[in-house]
């Protein structure tokens, strides 16, 4: 069986507010598989982002981590010093970000910030880097004559084709994706994602894939892990939680889902909205919007609990 890139242990993270701490990450424990693709959906606000950034520990203040390990091929990324957590950024894990525009450098030309990448980690001779600079951009579908071109003589596409270049230039073994191709058109979405699982399927790298499309999420990943409210509320495979989602949440969510064979008819949409952090429901963060909450949900928290080998969810009645 294979083993574990990154093991997260109880993580939490807080927003130090004028009001107090706002909890963002709520004793998150998850592993990421060797060479897998593991999705992280639900809402916005539900701590998605914020995870993520965490484990490379670029968060912004105010949000600090307040608790859990982080093991990553068996060292904790939350007690590495800062020139440790340097050499292993991009290296042994990369992120592409939402916005490639935001992420790249504009008055620098893309191959030049791929080259900087490869010689800051000693990865060879200029000469050797420029040319591995225009293999990568080969390989993410972009002419290697592009190497010279600035961001904004590219398109949106392109832009984030060269944030995958730069993220699998020193071949990671984890890459974290953000909502890579929000800002992109569903073609050109569908395009990048099929080169990313190709490159991944080759490469090997696991992938930690971000996202509120919980449609995109099923085709694309091996595992989802649903978030709620900073909370997990289900764990499966993707056909499994396709199939059978054990959580009301991932119910409702799926069925937001449209269906290319399904009528015409209006979407539901799930009612409600998601809760404050500033100040979250008792019990289950889920209740005032479950229509299936009884009043053990609004009194205890349901612990997330192993249904079926690898299937887990946050539900006092998933049983
Ligand atoms: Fe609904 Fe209760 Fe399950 Fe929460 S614990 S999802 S309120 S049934």
């Amino acid at each position: 069986m294979s083993k574990p890139v990154l093991s997260m242990r109880n993580i939490c993270v807080d927003y130090v507010t004028d009001r107090g701490l706002v909890r963002a990450i709520d004793s998150v424990s998850l592993d990421v598989i060797e060479g897998e693709i593991l999705g992280i959906a639900g809402e916005s606000g539900s701590g998605k982002t914020t995870l993520a950034k965490a484990l490379l520990r670029i968060l912004p203040p105010p949000a600090v981590i307040t608790g859990g390990e982080a093991y990553f091929e068996g060292r904790d990324l939350f007690s590495l010093s800062e020139p440790e957590l340097r050499a292993l950024r991009w290296k042994r894990i990369s992120m592409v970000f939402q916005s490639a525009m935001n992420a790249l450098n504009p008055v620098i030309t893309v191959g030049e910030q791929i080259i900087d990448t490869l010689l800051a980690h000693d990865a060879g001779t200029p000469g050797a880097a420029r040319t591995r600079a225009r293999d990568l951009l080969e390989m993410v579908g972009i002419h290697g004559e592009c190497i010279d071109a600035y961001t904004h003589q590219l398109s949106g596409g392109m832009r984030q084709r060269v944030g995958i270049a730069l993220a699998l230039a020193l071949e990671p073994a984890l890459v974290i994706l953000d909502e890579p191709t929000t800002a992109l058109d569903v073609i050109v979405e569908k395009e990048i994602l099929e080169q990313i699982g190709d490159l991944q399927r080759r490469l090997g790298f696991a992938v930690l894939f971000i996202t509120h499309d919980l449609a995109r999420m099923l085709q694309f990943a091996d595992r989802v892990a649903v978030f709620y409210a900073a909370r997990l509320a289900e764990v499966a495979p993707a056909e499994e939680l396709r199939r059978a989602p054990r959580h009301p949440y991932t119910q409702m969510l799926l069925s937001t889902v449209p269906s290319i064979r399904g009528g015409k008819d209006r979407q539901e949409s799930i009612p409600g909205a998601p809760p404050s952090l500033l100040d979250p429901p008792a019990g289950c963060r889920f209740h005032p919007r479950c229509d299936r909450a009884i009043d053990l949900c609004r009194e205890r928290t349901p612990e997330l609990r192993e249904l079926t080998p690898g299937h887990s969810a946050a539900c006092h009645l998933a049983e």
